[in-house]
């Protein structure tokens, strides 16, 4: 029987070990689940808040043992783990709070005596999930996709079966209907198998392009409908009005955090020529600063990569962009020390047609990339296959907003990094996906919006 292992990525040893389940099994599973299905629809909004908000108390009370299990699986530094489980708890009191309000009734006036539209459950939503945030991912679409009626069926990343298999427990602990929220842990092969059960409704994955193309087509194939969450290669456009203290603080926060592992994390600085030199020997100074470490060390401030092979990988888009021109200012060598560690690295003077402008760099690695003016500016920035989020960071609001409004992507923040936060929709356009997770349009991804007509 094939196993799941788990290796910590900061020591490389193996930590744990589960059993992958059969395609028979995740079959019963999903007919237990359809079974639940039946019990969950029926239930008031009230009822699932109730229960929403027990799993918000539980995950609070649990922190630390949950926080301290994402950054033994995956890397994460201590701090952000704990972190990550408080944005859980906020996303599940978010939706037990708003969601009579977010799925009400609308009204349209017609010739009709009475007409409105309704959102009712679809049954069975599969999640394909990743590692980078162990616990959010997994909160950001199970919450909304109860609260709504429906059911959760998990496909969580193999190295992070151990936060799969607590989530479980904490639902179960919390008292859900057995077969609201399962865990799958199965090989991505079998992915396939599931999203072709009839019993699955949909089919949302957040993850790489090619896991994102495979998953939608099979779904495409089966007439299920997708949301897809993927990668991208965020632009910051620097503006040559910036406090350069404040901005490069933000910009070595915004590489490193989560390890460089994050979907939205700022990965091109495209910064303005009368700026740049300075922008580049301050920013350099601060990621040469940063710690890199023991992620369950507090003082840490950027830990390993979450896998070994993610990290080689990483290692020869460096490499590649080197050979393509790309300047080596910081970084870019593999250290000599055990697990998947990464230094912060500096790549700048880039230009498109050069892997690390074109590609996403899923690591501490940034990409710094100059501007003759605000619009060409937004053209580099634009010029991407991605479009998740984007920010433009400037002394003039007004300026930004201008350039925040003509950036090709799902978030555009200004004077901000981009954060997913569920009072706002979250997704990407182009390559980076489509569909949107939290808020009102996250909810009603997953609901079928129903014409009801009374002549
Ligand atoms: P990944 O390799 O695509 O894995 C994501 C999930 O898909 C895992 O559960 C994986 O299972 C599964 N999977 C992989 N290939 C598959 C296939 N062909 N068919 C079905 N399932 C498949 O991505 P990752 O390395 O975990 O995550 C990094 C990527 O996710 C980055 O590109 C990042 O930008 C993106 N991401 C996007 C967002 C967003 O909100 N837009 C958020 C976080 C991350 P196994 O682990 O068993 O292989």
């Amino acid at each position: 029987m094939a196993s799941t292992i788990i290796i910590n990525p900061a020591t490389g040893e193996k930590i744990a070990e589960y059993k992958r389940i059969t395609l028979n099994e995740a079959k019963e599973k999903i007919d237990q689940s359809r079974i639940a299905y039946n019990v969950w629809k029926q239930k008031t909004f009230q009822e699932r808040a109730k229960l929403i908000s027990k799993l918000a108390t539980i995950l609070e009370e649990n922190k630390e043992e949950y926080a301290q299990l994402a950054t033994r699986e995956m890397g994460k530094t201590i701090v952000q783990s704990r972190k990550e489980i408080e944005k859980c708890a906020w996303i599940c009191r978010y939706y037990a709070d708003n969601t009579k309000d977010l799925l009400a009734n609308e009204i349209v006036k017609t010739e009709a005596s009475k007409s409105y539209v309704t959102f009712q459950p679809i049954g069975l939503i599969l999640a394909v999930m990743p590692w980078n945030f162990p616990f959010f991912q997994v909160i950001r679409f199970a919450v909304p996709a109860l609260m709504a009626g429906n059911i959760a069926v998990l496909k969580h990343a193999s190295n992070v079966q151990g936060c799969a298999f607590a989530l479980e427990e904490a639902f179960t602990k919390v008292g859900f209907p057995s077969g609201t929220f399962t865990n799958l842990n199965i090989d991505s092969k079998l992915v396939k198998d599931i999203i072709e059960d009839k019993n699955i409704r949909a089919v949302t994955l957040t993850g790489s392009e090619p896991a994102g193309r495979s998953v939608a087509s099979i779904a495409g194939q089966n007439l299920k409908k997708t949301v897809l969450e993927l990668g991208g290669s965020d632009a910051y456009i620097i503006l040559d009005d910036v406090n350069m203290e404040e901005v490069t603080n933000m910009a070595t926060f915004g590489r490193l955090q989560n390890n460089g592992q994050t979907c939205i994390a700022a990965k091109r600085f495209v910064v303005l020529d009368k700026i740049y030199d300075e922008f580049l020997a301050l920013f350099t100074k601060k990621m040469k600063a940063a710690k890199m470490g023991e992620p369950t060390d507090e003082e840490t401030y950027y830990g390993p990569m979450a896998r070994k092979d993610l990290r080689d990988e990483l290692h020869e888009q460096v490499l590649k962009t080197i050979a393509q021109g790309g300047k080596l200012v910081l970084g870019g060598e593999i250290p000599n020390r055990k697990g998947a560690y990464y230094p912060a690295t500096i790549l700048a003077d880039l230009m498109p047609g050069m892997e690390g402008f074109d590609n996403e760099l899923f690591g501490p690695v940034a990409s710094v990339i100059r501007a003759k003016d605000d619009a060409h500016a937004v053209e580099l920035a634009n010029n991407s296959m991605f479009g998740l989020g984007s920010g433009v960071f400037t002394g003039n609001k007004v300026r930004g907003e201008k350039i925040a409004l003509q950036l090709e992507a799902g978030n555009s923040f200004v004077n901000k990094l981009v954060v997913s936060d569920p009072r706002l929709p979250f997704g990407g356009v182009k390559n980076s996906g489509y569909g949107r997770e939290l808020a009102a349009y996250g909810i009603r991804e997953f609901v079928n919006i129903k014409t009801i007509w009374i002549d």
